[in-house]
């Protein structure tokens, strides 16, 4: 049994899995635009196969990196010698992998046994999706599954209908995991499903919004990534889209939407991380979204989930100009990130997205905030960059529960406040 293990550890590798033994994670902290402007640099060398995964800003000051073994002291010697201050994060990333990997086999052999499904593991593709036709084979009366579209590698796009009747009911849409790596997310979109299924009919505020709205919720925007991400390469963040003339894959489809596209935030190098893309809404996952809220006509919300960092953010992002509903939407944002410390005390920042993170283009909730959809929203979930995006399983659901206060109080608002 070992052995087959271990031959099935050597496939693997010979099949192309990314491993990421010995990188380490650094927290850089620069203390003026200068130290910024030499971690762009760094950024722009591809020889180094940096991944940022909070890129470099001023004046937000954290920035986290993916340093690959090979280059470590290399860039820890540069740092240094720059009088650039640095920690490290995490000593082994592929310890962590590997960790997460363990947890989830056990799991899966666990679910097997009790035939049942543990909403607080990480679960691949196939799995979430069976998932959700329970959930809905459950709830028949209240829920739906609705495919809106395909990916690029023609998996369904599956959208969970939460509606008690009537037609053309105006709408809050809710999506998460357009990056493929922020395992969180996927899972606290299908453990949200499943509470907006169990507490119809129980939570007041939960069956008034129902009783007057319809919720849409994506829990796996990117699919292809998302698979990606189980299968090949655990930090993969992108599409799987070819891009012609390049052989680097996939697109950033937070940069694809048709929002300041191509502008400040974006990259227009097929091989970096924040790709926007050819075109605007080139992407399928993107395009499937807008052509779905764009038919639907009456979306009144629309809220993108991510992680990680704490944050909850509204427009814009493309430009460092406040919308024209900034005092309203401050004060949605508050009220929501209150409720949800109340739980456990996780501490949120919010603002719009410039000021809060960076300039970066052609995200979703600004195209959704200027197609008219005034209460446009983006989460950051937990943490703030101790696990990253290896958030340890355990924390799936507080996560998903405090989460949830938060858009609970945000749908609240959405449906007492009309427009
Ligand atoms: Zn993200």
């Amino acid at each position: 049994m070992k052995w087959i293990l271990f031959l099935g550890a050597l496939v693997g590798t010979a099949w192309g899995t990314q491993t990421f033994a010995g990188d380490q994670v650094l927290r850089v902290e620069p203390c003026n635009t200068d130290q910024v402007g030499l971690l762009k640099q760094l950024e722009a060398q591809e020889s180094l196969r940096l991944d940022f995964w909070r890129f470099p800003s001023y004046p937000n000051r954290l920035v986290d990196v993916q340093v690959p073994f090979s280059c470590l002291q290399a860039v820890k010697v540069f740092l240094e010698s720059h009088h650039v201050k640095y920690s490290v994060l995490i000593e082994d990333v592929q310890a962590m992998v590997d960790e997460e990997a363990q947890e989830m086999e056990l799991n899966q052999r666990s679910e097997r046994n009790r035939n049942g499904f543990n909403f607080a593991a990480y679960h691949p593709l196939d799995s979430i999706y069976r998932a959700m036709d329970d959930i809905v084979a459950q709830h028949p009366q209240l829920m739906s599954k609705v495919q809106i579209g395909e990916s690029y590698e023609k998996r369904p796009l599956n959208v969970l209908k939460f509606s008690t009747g009537g037609t053309d009911r105006p709408a809050i849409w809710i999506d998460a995991g357009i990056h493929a790596r922020e395992w969180v997310t996927q899972a606290t979109a299908l453990w949200t499903a499943n509470k907006i299924a169990c507490d119809y009919g129980k939570d007041p505020v939960l069956t008034s919004v129902l009783n007057s709205m319809d919720i849409f919720l994506l829990p796996v925007a990117n699919p292809d990534g998302y698979v990606f991400s189980h299968t090949k390469n655990r930090m993969w963040r992108k599409t799987r889209s070819k891009v012609p003339g390049s052989s680097c894959v996939g697109v950033d489809p937070n940069r694809n939407w048709d929002a300041g596209f191509g502008g400040p935030g974006a990259s227009s190098n097929p091989c970096s991380d924040s790709y926007h893309g050819p075109s605007a809404n080139s992407e399928a996952e993107v395009r499937s979204i807008v052509e779905f809220i764009k038919s639907h006509g009456n979306v009144k919300a629309f809220i993108s989930i991510h992680s990680y960092s704490q944050l909850m953010m509204y427009p814009y992002g493309y430009k460092c100009s406040s919308p024209k509903d900034h005092q309203e939407l401050d004060e949605v944002v508050k009220e929501a990130t209150s409720a949800l410390a109340s739980l456990y005390g996780t501490q949120y920042k919010v603002g719009p997205i410039c000021s809060v993170i960076y300039q970066a283009s052609g995200g979703s909730i600004d195209w959704s905030y200027d197609y008219g959809i005034k209460y446009s929203f983006a989460f950051e979930l937990r943490d703030t960059g101790r696990h990253g995006f290896l958030l340890p399983a355990n924390q799936i659901v507080p996560t998903a529960e405090e989460t949830w206060l938060g858009l609970k109080t945000t749908m609240e608002y959405v449906q007492t406040h009309p427009y």
